[in-house]
C-alpha cells in the first residue's frame, strides 16, 4: 500500500521537525508495509522569497491530489522580518488563509492531553489537573469573525473598524456532526462553547447543534459560555471531552487549553474538510527565536503525523504505535529543553530536534 503525503516544511523551524516527523512515518511505514511518498509543497515565507506570493495555484493545485498535507509552520519574527513589511495579503499567513479556504478545511481538531511524564510542565496545581485530562477542540475554520466583510473608515473625524462574524446554518450543522462522529469514538461528550446570551450567531450556532444533537442520541450534549469554558479549563479541564466551538473563540480557547499542558511543542493539530484527506500541523508556529539551533520539539509534528495516520489513512494501529514510542522516549527521560524543568532535572537527559527524532524512530 502508498500513500502521497503533500509535505510544507515552511519557515523558521518548519523544516527542521518536518524533517523529523517524515523520518517517524517512514520507519513506521517500514514495519507495516506502507510507503509514504512525499512532496514537497512552497508555501509561507519560503515561497515569497521564491515566487512573491505566500502560496502558488501551483501549489494549492498539488496539495489538492494528495491524500493527506503535513505542515511544519509558517512565518517569521514580525519584528525584523521583511515579509511582514508587505502587505497583509502578501504575507506568509495569508497563505496559512488561503490553503485552509482551497482545501476547504472548515474544523481544526486539536487535541489538549497531559503526558503523565510532564505533569510537572503542567501550571496548574496537581489538585486541579488530578488525574490529568484528554480533551479535543474542535473549531471552526473558515468563518466567523476571520472571514466576515471588515473595513476601516472615517466618521465625523474618528476612525471607526468594522469587522463581521456571519454564519449559516450549514456552516455550523457541518462541523457539528463532525464533532459528535469524533466524540462517539471518544468518550461521548460534547461540550458546545458560543456566547448564546448576547450574539444572535451564537442562538444560531445553539440551536443547529441542539438540532444535529437529535440524530446523536449515545453523545451528551451541554451548552457552556464561552467566558464560563475560559475558567472552567483552568478550574477543572478533566471534565471535558470534545469541546465545539466557532473560529474566534477556538482560537483563544485553544491556546489556552495548550497552555494547561505546560510545553506547545507538544500539541498536534488536524484540520478537515467533507474528505478523507486532510492538513496536520502542530499547534505551534515556526519559532524563529530557535530555529536553525536544533533546539525545537519535534513531537508536536510527529503526533501530526500520527494523527494522520489515523484519520486519513485508517492505519489506527500504526498511528498508536507512534504515540506510544513518544510516550516510551519521555518515560526514557529525554527531554527537548523546552520540555525539561528549570529544576529537579534528576535523571533527565537533554536532547536537540535531530535525536529526539531519532529515538522515537527507534522505539517504534
Ligand atoms: P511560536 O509558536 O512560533 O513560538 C512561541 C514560543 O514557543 C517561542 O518562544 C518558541 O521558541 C516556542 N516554541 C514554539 N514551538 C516550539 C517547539 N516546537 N519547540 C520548542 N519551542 C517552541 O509563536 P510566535 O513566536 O508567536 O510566532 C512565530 C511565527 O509563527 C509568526 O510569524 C506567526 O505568525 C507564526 N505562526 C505560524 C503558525 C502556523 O504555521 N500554523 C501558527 C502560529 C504562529
Amino acid at each position: 500500500m502508498e500513500f502521497n503525503v503533500g509535505v510544507i516544511p515552511g519557515d523558521g523551524i518548519g523544516p527542521e521537525i518536518v524533517r523529523e516527523a517524515t523520518k517517524v512515518l517512514d520507519k513506521t511505514g517500514e514495519k507495516y508495509n506502507v510507503r509514504f511518498n512525499y512532496e514537497q509543497i512552497l508555501m509561507g515565507g519560503c515561497s515569497i522569497d521564491k515566487l512573491g506570493i505566500p502560496l502558488s495555484d501551483e501549489a494549492i493545485k498539488t496539495a489538492k491530489k494528495k491524500d493527506a498535507v503535513l505542515l511544519g509552520a509558517i512565518g517569521g519574527d514580525a519584528n525584523t522580518s521583511p515579509w511582514y513589511k508587505l502587505e497583509p495579503s502578501l504575507r506568509p499567513e495569508a497563505g496559512l488563509l488561503k490553503i485552509r479556504k482551497e482545501l476547504n478545511l472548515f474544523v481544526n481538531m486539536r487535541p489538549a492531553y497531559l503526558f503523565d511524564e510532564l505533569k510537572d510542565a503542567c501550571p496548574l496545581r496537581e489538585n486541579v489537573c488530578g488525574e490529568g485530562f484528554d480533551l479535543v477542540i474542535m473549531r471552526e475554520l473558515t468563518g466567523g469573525l476571520y472571514f466576515g466583510e471588515r473595513k476601516t473608515v472615517e466618521v465625523e473625524g474618528k476612525r471607526v473598524a468594522t469587522d463581521t462574524l456571519t454564519y449559516n446554518e450549514d456552516e455550523i450543522r457541518r462541523i457539528a456532526i463532525k464533532s459528535f462522529e469524533i466524540a462517539q469514538k471518544r468518550r461521548k461528550k460534547v461540550t458546545s462553547v458560543d456566547k448564546a446570551n448576547v450574539l444572535d450567531s451564537s442562538r444560531l450556532w445553539r440551536a443547529v447543534v441542539d438540532e444535529v444533537a437529535e440524530d446523536f442520541p449515545d453523545v451528551s450534549l451541554s451548552h457552556m459560555l464561552v467566558d464560563n469554558c475560559a475558567m472552567q479549563l483552568v478550574r477543572d479541564p478533566g471534565q471535558f471531552d470534545v469541546i465545539l466551538t466557532e473560529n474566534m473563540f477556538g482560537d483563544i480557547l485553544s491556546d489556552e487549553a495548550s497552555m494547561c499542558t505546560g510545553s506547545i511543542g507538544m500539541l498536534s493539530s488536524a484540520s478537515f474538510n467533507d474528505s478523507k484527506a486532510g492538513l496536520y500541523e502542530p499547534s505551534h508556529g515556526s519559532a524563529p527565536d530557535i530555529a536553525g539551533k536544533d533546539m525545537a520539539n519535534p513531537i508536536a509534528t510527529i503526533l501530526s503525523a500520527s494523527m494522520m495516520l489515523k484519520y486519513s489513512f485508517d492505519m489506527e494501529e500504526a498511528s498508536n504505535n507512534i504515540d506510544e514510542a513518544v510516550r516510551q522516549v519521555l518515560r526514557d527521560g529525554y527531554r527537548t529543553v523546552d520540555i525539561m524543568p528549570h529544576e529537579g532535572k534528576g535523571e533527565l537527559k537533554q536532547v536537540g530536534c535531530r535525536q529526539m527524532g531519532d529515538l522515537i524512530a527507534e522505539r517504534i
